[in-house]
């Protein structure tokens, strides 16, 4: 698939640090999950490396944060035009190593694009403030200044979005930046630091490691451990959340962690239930099943329960799995076999407990590529493993509740506090609802909320910090407060 970038200089196969394009000793496969086929082979990378690139990050921080903001601003907006140019390229890469079908591969060049924008504007707003003196002799002065250099270390189900969200602003900020991307996508990555680079970023500022599963947990721990790097930003599991969290403890490194979500998807009787069943398509069956803000758990109200499963199976079954790059697939592979066989484990535990299979139900099996059939399953319960942890499939098991209380209840017995969404046409249903659901983001009759211009983010066990929005550069600024005394 590869063979038909515009551009072939974008797929590359080296790690940068220090504004070089560097090779390694070793190197790890890239393969596409909708054919099983070796893609590339990019550098696997250890110690020496990340020390390299700690060194080169700190090295370049000093010019970087004494720009003023607007030629930090003007390199990300070069970098933004840059990467919505290579728009068709970029997906073809992200539609190549991660399976989302092309059209959302685009899609997410532009969302991871935006990014870009947004905090290029938030760069010149970093505003300190004055506190009124209570010392005649004393005024109080309130700056920010850019934590220092920062490492992030990402996801495979965003290769882009997931970047760009947090190295916007901590460059915005004044910070340089480590990027660990994950092993399944490193070339979406790389692809995007090759334009980094033509957009002028200097040496050091932006810097790329890539490693393999084994590696990544090696590099994911030296920059825990360094005391030069000052901030770490991390999206995946919340499992690997609390190792990282653990070792950044000893540094006192600050945090921002986007991890696991188990969204509930509530209908309430006076929903309307074609919008209704539209969200749940968007939010449940994109990118696979595979965010963390996709709905796991549909609740439907007993009144309308009948009539959801009705329409929503209809949906479901017109769902086309397939590889990314034909026309009209909406469904691509999950990203390895391991996550296939998660999916399978979620979907025979609900049978075994009651739910039943009413759309789909099990893996593609003419496939050489790891798809799941997408799947709806009716009657679930709590006590099954769809209701406790995050599928991250194409399956929606819906569950019927009795009245408000028990949504709200069902909604928030988990760990989890990342997404969640409902339906309802009553005003004052809205607000009861949204202001008694514990997660950061709530979805009141749409499945998608994800926007460059909104703090996403979670609470709970889901993670520390927003991203995007205004509030998304607070964890790359350091508050200082200056007394100036003598007056
Ligand atoms: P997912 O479930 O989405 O694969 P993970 O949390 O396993 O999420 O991985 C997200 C990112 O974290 C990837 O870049 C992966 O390489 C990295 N990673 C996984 N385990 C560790 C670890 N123990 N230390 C550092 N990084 C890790």
């Amino acid at each position: 698939p590869l063979d038909a970038l515009e551009n072939p200089g974008l797929l590359r196969t080296q790690a940068l640090i220090n504004g070089e394009w560097v090779g390694g000793a070793e190197t790890f496969a890239v393969t596409d999950p909708a054919t099983g086929r070796e893609l590339a082979q990019v550098p696997n990378l250890g110690r020496a490396d990340v020390e390299t690139a700690i060194a080169a990050a700190a090295n370049a921080l000093n010019a970087w944060r004494a720009k003023p903001a607007k030629e930090r601003a003007a390199v990300l907006v070069r970098w933004q035009q840059l990467l919505v140019r290579h728009a068709d390229d970029l997906a073809r890469l992200m539609t190549a190593e991660q399976g989302k079908p092309l059209a959302e591969a685009r899609g997410e060049v532009v969302y991871g694009a935006s990014f870009l924008d947004w905090f290029a504007e938030e760069a010149k707003r970093v505003y300190g403030e004055t506190i009124p003196t209570t010392d005649p002799t004393k005024r109080y002065l309130v700056v920010k200044q850019a934590v220092g250099v920062c490492a992030a270390i990402t996801p495979w189900n965003f290769p882009l979005a997931m970047i760009t969200r947090k190295v916007a602003p901590a460059l915005a900020a004044g910070c340089t930046v480590i990027i660990k991307p994950a092993e399944a996508t490193p070339l979406t990555a790389l692809a995007a630091a090759e334009l980094a680079q033509q957009a002028g970023m200097p040496a050091g500022v932006l810097n790329v490691l890539t490693a393999d599963s084994q590696r990544s947990v090696e590099v994911g721990k030296l920059l825990c451990e360094s005391d030069v790097v000052r901030h770490l930003s991390f999206t995946g599991s919340t499992e690997v959340g609390r190792i990282l969290m653990a070792q950044c403890a000893p540094t006192i490194k600050k945090l921002s962690l986007e991890l696991g979500g188990n969204a509930p998807f509530i209908v309430f009787d006076d929903a309307d239930l074609d919008s209704a069943v539209d969200g749940a398509i968007a939010s449940k069956y994109r990118n696979a099943g595979q965010t963390c803000v996709c709905a796991n758990r549909l609740y439907v109200q007993a009144g309308v329960y009948d009539a959801f499963l009705d329409k929503f199976a209809a949906r479901v079954a017109q769902l086309r799995t397939g590889n990314g790059f034909e026309a009209g697939i909406h469904v691509g592979p999950l990203i390895d076999e391991a996550a296939l066989q998660k999916v399978e484990t979620h979907v025979a535990d609900a049978v075994a407990l009651g739910a039943k299979v009413l759309v789909g139900g099990k893996r593609v099996e003419a496939a050489a590529g790891s798809f799941f059939e997408p799947t709806l399953l009716a009657d679930a319960a709590p006590q099954m493993l769809c209701s406790r942890e995050e599928t991250f499939g194409p399956v929606a098991p819906v569950f019927k509740f009795q009245t408000e209380a028990d949504a709200i209840q069902l909604a928030n017995a988990t760990e989890f506090g990342l997404a969640s969404y409902f339906y309802s046409r009553d005003i004052g249903r809205i607000f009861r609802v949204s202001e008694a659901l514990e997660y950061g983001m709530v979805g009141v009759n749409t499945g998608l909320i994800s926007t460059a211009e909104v703090p996403f983010g979670g609470v709970k066990q889901s993670g520390l910090g927003r991203e995007g929005a205004r509030q998304g550069i607070e964890d790359y600024v350091e508050v200082k407060y200056i007394c100036l005394g003598d007056i």
